[in-house]
């Protein structure tokens, strides 16, 4: 009986969860694979099958064009309950990835970001700080712009004073973080991330993704809630690789044509994308995202920027009381924080499109000491990774100061920036996990210096030793 009992609840829970996806999500039709929104009122008709009156009126027209009369078919006048082209047989229900969440209505809409919420640029900034290394100015920006996004996305048109959107261009060595802060950021506010590589992105028609598919990402990464993507952050990796291409008589599908393409997504337009799946076809429902309010933050490497950047420099320094050494800017580091908009210009982006990334930053190439700093330091480092495998088999695993200097070192020598890191440890850490668990006796690794140089061998310390050197400390 009690059994009985419970599969009845059971039953009734599962149709008020059906129930309420079916608040939640929109009717797709069936045909055009239009949403609701779009297409109007659907008709219902068996099997949890949706049609568009518009669909539904084409089947119609076309029947009778094909000689049928619907006088002839009384019963059917205009029935929505009958299907004409035998869609009952069609697989049933329409799966959930391929719905789209309901828009809430306008009015009871509440703000998916609440001004009060947005922490202060300090408070994103330490956030930040407990994850990426090194890269002060990088954060700082990041952190003051992202907050000013979300305050004027709050504000939205409150008055006359519109506040002008703060997209962004990354710029600094491979290797160095871009990526990772991006990452990072939209970790801490827990937004939806798109992350592209505009090398992937043509113009419409031509082979590769549309430059609108990294909406269609974003509304993927924000489970198909269009509210949710629209406040999202996209993050369009090696941008400089569409610039402008110098002494081209082809047709130039993947430079300057992806930038002017882009303009209109940075500025905020409304997209159509299809939902579910990255490319427009026929089977895929759409729905329209704008973009009004989302972040686009652009990155890349801009290899020979810095040598636009010398070149700038030594032309002012050749004429007036500047005047000064020729290769005086040969050896600077960081030359590239010097950059200026021109400079962007002269690289190969359009004005048009710089116009619209006005938070410019540079990230900056990482030294030794930062490399090193990467390996222990961050909550996630990848020594403090090592240390809690090992940890696990009761073993406490050290690194000598060299040690990491000797890695930082060799990582440096790959010119990958931090990338090269995580290959060279695990080279040498292959053989310590394989071998450790094997002896229940060893009690302490150290990793030395000359075992990355492969002159020696780690410090094995047994558990008997270790607690006899406890008691003589
Ligand atoms: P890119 O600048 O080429 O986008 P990434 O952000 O992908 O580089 O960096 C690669 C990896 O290196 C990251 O996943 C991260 O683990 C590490 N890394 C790079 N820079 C830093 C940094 N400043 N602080 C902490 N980790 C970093």
């Amino acid at each position: 009986m009690s059994e009985n009992k419970d599969e009845l609840t059971n039953h009734n829970i599962e149709e008020n969860k059906e129930d309420s996806n079916r608040d939640e999500y929109e009717d797709v039709c069936y045909i055009c694979r239009r949403p609701e929104s779009v297409a109007g009122k659907m008709i219902k008709i068996p099997n949890n099958i949706c049609i568009c009156q518009d669909c539904m009126q084409k089947t119609f027209d076309s029947m009778n064009g094909a000689g049928f009369n619907m006088n002839d078919f009384p019963n059917m006048g205009g029935m929505p309950n009958i299907s004409m082209i035998n869609l009952a047989d069609m697989p049933g229900f329409m799966p959930n990835s391929q719905k789209i969440k309901k828009k809430k209505p306008k009015e009871e809409k509440e703000p998916v970001l609440d001004i009060k919420s947005i922490p202060a640029p300090h408070k994103i900034k330490a956030k930040l700080d407990e994850y990426v290394v090194g890269q002060e100015q990088a954060k700082k920006v990041i952190s003051v712009a992202v907050y000013n996004h979300y305050k004027r996305v709050a504000a939205d048109n409150a008055d006359d004073i519109e506040i002008e959107k703060s997209n962004m261009l990354m710029i600094g060595p491979t290797g160095c973080g871009k990526t990772y802060l991006v990452k990072t950021l939209a970790r801490i506010l827990d937004v939806p991330l798109a992350i592209t590589d505009a090398t992937s992105l043509t113009e419409a028609g031509y082979i590769g993704d549309d430059i609108e598919s990294v909406v269609s990402k974003l509304l993927a990464a924000a489970d198909n809630d269009v509210e949710k993507a629209e406040h999202g952050i996209i993050f369009i990796d090696e941008i400089d690789k569409i610039a402008k291409k110098k002494n081209t008589n082809q047709r130039d599908v993947s430079g300057e044509s992806v930038q002017q393409g882009m303009l209109k997504l940075l500025e905020g337009a409304e997209v159509e994308v299809p939902v579910g799946a990255s490319s427009k076809n026929a089977m895929v429902p759409m729905t329209m995202v704008n973009t009004k309010n989302i972040l686009f933050i652009c990155g890349g490497a801009f290899p020979g920027l810095e040598d636009v950047i010398k070149e700038r420099l030594n032309k002012e320094a050749s004429i007036g009381f500047k005047a000064d050494l020729k290769d005086k800017y040969d050896k600077e580091e960081n030359l590239i924080r010097q950059v200026t908009v021109e400079d962007i210009r002269k690289f190969g982006m359009i004005p048009e499109f710089i116009g619209r990334l006005p938070v410019i930053f540079t990230l900056d190439a990482l030294t030794e000491d930062m490399l090193v700093r990467i390996l222990e330091e961050p909550k996630n480092a990848i020594i403090k990774q090592y240390k809690k495998l090992l940890a696990m088999d009761e073993v406490d695993l050290e690194f000598e100061k060299d040690a990491l200097y000797a890695i930082a070192k060799k990582a440096k020598e790959k010119k990958v920036g931090a990338r090269a890191l995580r290959a060279i440890i695990e080279e040498f850490m292959l053989d310590i996990m394989y071998e450790i668990p094997k002896d229940e006796n060893i009690g302490q690794v150290t990793i030395t210096k000359d075992y990355i140089e492969k002159k020696g061998g780690p410090v094995i310390t047994m558990r008997g030793c270790m607690e006899l050197e406890d008691k003589r400390a």
